[in-house]
């Protein structure tokens, strides 16, 4: 269900994605198409994935994805779309995530913030074993037999 509506031009398949649709199994491209996140996994757990990539401290590495396959290699890019990335990562506390020398190039960095999103998703929308709560002992009658409300109009 979460897959049946129109997204946006070039825009992840899943409901309410925020994120590009890069992959897809149809390999002639006339299918759908998905981001990272959503591409593998089961479809109940896509609400549950596009709800996290949403958050306020997700969302600033999703939308630096998107800029970083946007605008890449355009005047764009060296016109502010590289700092406006930089300043977002550094407000919410991730100048981890900003390029480094480790990164293989901007194809590199990509991966590696697509990364960081994808192990965020995981393992949204999996069901977890709960351990029911321990019975305990009952203080007072164990039998309906001692139990005579109405013994005096007997
Ligand atoms: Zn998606």
């Amino acid at each position: 269900m979460s897959d049946n509506h129109t997204p946006g031009l070039g825009m992840c398949t899943a409901f309410g994605c925020p994120r590009f649709g890069t992959m897809s199994a149809d390999t002639l491209g006339s299918g759908r198409w998905y981001c990272g996140a959503h591409f593998a996994g089961a479809a109940s757990s896509n609400d549950a994935k596009t709800q996290i990539m949403r958050r306020d401290q997700v969302m600033p590495i999703v939308e630096s994805i998107n800029d970083i396959r946007a605008c890449y290699g355009t005047p764009a890019w060296e016109n502010g779309t590289k700092v406006a990335i930089s300043k977002r990562l550094k407000a919410i506390d991730r100048a981890d995530l900003l390029p480094n020398d480790l990164d293989v190039g901007i194809q590199g960095w990509l991966l590696r913030l697509e990364l960081t999103v994808e192990r965020l998703t995981l393992d949204a929308g999996q069901q977890s074993f709960v351990e029911p709560p321990k019975t305990v002992g009952i203080d007072g009658p164990t039998h309906a037999a001692e139990f005579l409300p109405y013994a005096e109009e007997a």
